[in-house]
Formats: C-alpha cells, structure tokens, sequence
C-alpha cells in the first residue's frame, strides 16, 4: 500500500482556518453565521495599500525578485524595525515570507534539529505544535495560568529547559489570550538564552495591538547579545488588514537570515511582487489607517468583556492586547444543550455552531481546555448578535 511520510501523517490540520472555512461555507449556503472563528481584521485593506498594488502591476513589477524578497522592501523593513522599533537590521539580514507562517516555518526548520526541544508558553496559538513537529522538533509547554492573568513566569520557562532546548517561541501579544510578557520576564528570558545558548522566536505580530500601557519593546532591544539570539517575526496581515496577501518577514543574525533565504530559495521562491510593492506601501506609507483599526479594536474588545461576563456560567478576562478573548466555560461543562452533554471546549463549540448558527474556536486548539476563544475581529453589530446568540444558547442549559 502507497504510504505518507512518517512526518505527513503526524501533522493535523489549523482548526482556527478549519472552523473559518465551515463558517465560511454555511454562509454561502445561506446561514446566517456569526463568526467569532479565525483572527481575522475584518477591515478591508487600505485604499493606499490596494493602489500601490495596482501601480505595480501596471509598471510590471510582475516577475521574479529575490528570493529573500526586494531591495526596497527590505529597506523599508529595517527602517521600520530602526523607527519604531529601535533595532539596526540591514537588508540582508531581512527574509520576506509568505506570511508569519513561513516566517515561522523557516525559523524552525534552519535551526531545530529532529528531537531538539523548542519551548511554548501555554496557551498558544494552533500552528506553532505542528510547525516544530513538522522540522522533527518536540513541544515543551509551559503553561502559564488564567488565575494570574496568563503572565508568563520566567521561573517556569528555566524549570523546562533541558540539554535538549534548542529554542523558545515567544509570542507577545499573545494569541489566544492578549497576555503580554512583562519587561522583566522578557530580560530573564534573554538572559537565559544567552547563558545557555538558545534562540528565540520572537512572534511579534500583534505588535500593535495593545489596549493597556505602552507598546512593549521587542526582546531583541535588550542588547546586541541578546538580538543574535532572537529570530525576530512580524508581518502584514494583521497591523493593515492584509490576511490575503501573504506577506511577513523575519530579522535575525546574518547566519541564520542566510540560511532562511537560502531555505526558502528553493521551497517557494519570492513572495508574490505585487504583494511586496503593496508591502512597501503598507509598511513605509501612511499610518492612520492602523490607529483607526486598533482604536476600534478596542472598542469592541470592551464591549464583548463586558458582555460575557454578564452572561451566566461564563467569564473573563480583559486582555492587554491581540484581538482575542479567552472565555472560560468550565461552569458550562457538564451540562446538556437538549440532549447533547457538553463535555469538552469541542463539544461545547460545535454545538453552538449547530444550533445557534455561532462560530467559536475549542481552547483544545490552543492547548486551553475548559475555555473557547472568541475573536473580535468583526463589526460592532454582528458582535452583539453574536453575543445574544451565546446568550440564549448559555440560558438554555440545562442539568443532567
Ligand atoms: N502568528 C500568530 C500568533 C498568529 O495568530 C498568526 C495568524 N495568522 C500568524 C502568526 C500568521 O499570520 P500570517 O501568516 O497571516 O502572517
Ligand atoms: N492566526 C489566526 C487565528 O488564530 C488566523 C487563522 C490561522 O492562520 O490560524 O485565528
């Protein structure tokens, strides 16, 4: 019998784009679905942006560019990086991806050897398991606690790390839970990377998504030791509602930025060069547009805290930052919706679906179990509607 590789067969498929496309797909047919599914800005991309991708194409910027992607783009990162984020890259140093996925699968792939450890802080996103499962690697989770606000303590990242650590993966802010890593357990991290040799992969994403305090520095700022350790990744598709496009980009070590762009040389080639140009515009242009959104975000990000905690047997937590909330169910399992039990965040998540015509991601995805998480990455209006939905479905619990 044909057989899939031992490495295929042990890679599950993303459940936040697996409940995205159901969503998706009972709408076509007709369903009102409210989708609280995947992280998605529902903003369209900018005017500036889509022009700029029209002027390429009509200037012919419609062949191959460097594989690590083109000179301007790359300027335009590290001016960024330089600007807002006070870090010197030079353009070699810069890999454009396609999307923070293959940023983060580039990563993983140039320096996690099969069996090498790479350490995740707990919850996280869907993709980071299986992208170091895919290289070989193994996933060691430190878990960190909705009692204390999902803060990750830097104690419990040196508890985990073992002479097979190879990596750890920082996500600030996180997805699902908005946490955002403190200064001093960042400093502790980058101490520790530094004592024992370890890289970090630093997802930086939802860099600009942060409702309280100011916008955190990158661990990579906290010395030139320290940024030759970080793999730092960040992308479009979040900050200019650019999902579609598939545009990221990494910042590292001339060692590694060689050995990514050489990876992906061959893998994919360049990302799409119309893409890029509207990434220049994006990242180099006018940035109004993203204050609007983040404003807005947070808006919304008040009004469904608010919501779900009025809501019986429900509750939460006003996160820092992302565009997710991180709702615990704990009190709901157990019960019976008609005559299904809710036994599990899955169980609780299709039937909701099922019969309320709601769209909500199992914290099982994220390694969160006795929780789903709601984005609020959808209009004022259809969150209301969403969140009344989740209200008479929770009303109509019942005991066994
Ligand atoms: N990192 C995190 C934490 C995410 O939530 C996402 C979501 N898509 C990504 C990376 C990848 O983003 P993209 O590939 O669209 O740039
Ligand atoms: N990252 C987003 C999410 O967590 C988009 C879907 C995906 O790529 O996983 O929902």
């Amino acid at each position: 019998m044909l057989q899939l590789s031992e490495r295929a067969k042990n890679v599950q498929g993303s459940v936040t784009l697996a409940i995205d496309s159901q969503a998706k797909q009972m709408r076509q047919q007709g369903v009102d679905v409210v989708s609280f599914g995947a992280g998605e800005p529902d903003f369209p991309t900018p005017q500036h942006i889509c022009r700029a991708a029209i002027e390429a194409m009509e200037q012919g910027q419609t062949r191959y560019t460097p594989a690590a992607g083109t000179l301007v783009l790359r300027e335009t990162i590290c001016k960024k990086l330089k600007e807002h984020n006070g870090l010197t890259y030079t353009p070699s140093q810069i890999v454009v991806t396609n999307g923070a996925k293959q940023a983060l699968h580039n990563a993983i792939c140039v320096t996690v050897n099969p069996g090498d450890e790479v350490i995740v802080p707990t919850p996280c996103w869907v993709s980071y398991v299986e992208l170091i499962r895919m290289a070989g690697g193994v996933p060691v989770f430190v878990q960190t606690r909705e009692e204390e606000g999902f803060a990750l303590q830097a104690a419990d990242v040196e508890k985990a790390v073992t002479e097979k650590t190879k990596a750890i993966l920082l996500n600030t802010p996180n997805n699902p839970c908005g946490s955002v890593v403190g200064a001093d357990t960042l400093r502790a991290i980058a101490t520790l990377a530094v004592e024992k040799n370890l890289i970090v992969i630093s997802d930086e994403i939802y860099e600009e998504f942060i409702y309280e305090g100011e916008r955190p520095a990158s661990i990579a700022t906290l010395g030139e030791e320290v940024k030759e350790h970080v793999i730092l990744v960040n992308g479009v598709s979040k900050t200019y509602a650019m999902t579609g496009w598939r545009v990221g980009y990494v910042a590292a070590a001339p060692v590694f930025a060689k050995a990514m762009a050489n990876w992906q040389s061959h893998a994919t080639g360049n990302v799409n060069s119309i893409a890029q140009a509207a990434a220049v515009e994006a990242i180099g242009g006018d940035q109004s547009d993203v204050r609007r959104m983040v404003e807005e975000f947070r808006q919304r990000r008040d009004a469904m805290v608010a919501r779900v905690n009025a809501i019986p047997r429900l509750c939460c937590r006003a996160p820092q930052g992302a565009f997710y909330v991180m709702v615990d169910i704990r009190q709901a399992l157990g019960c019976m919706f008609g005559r299904t039990k809710l036994t599990d965040s899955m169980t609780f998540a299709q039937t909701l679906l099922a019969n309320k015509a709601v769209a909500v991601v199992p914290g099982k995805a994220f390694e969160a179990e006795g929780m789903i998480r709601l984005s609020y990455a959808l209009s004022m209006a259809d969150l209301q509607r969403g969140l009344d939905r989740i209200e008479e479905f929770m009303n109509q619990l019942t005991m066994e």
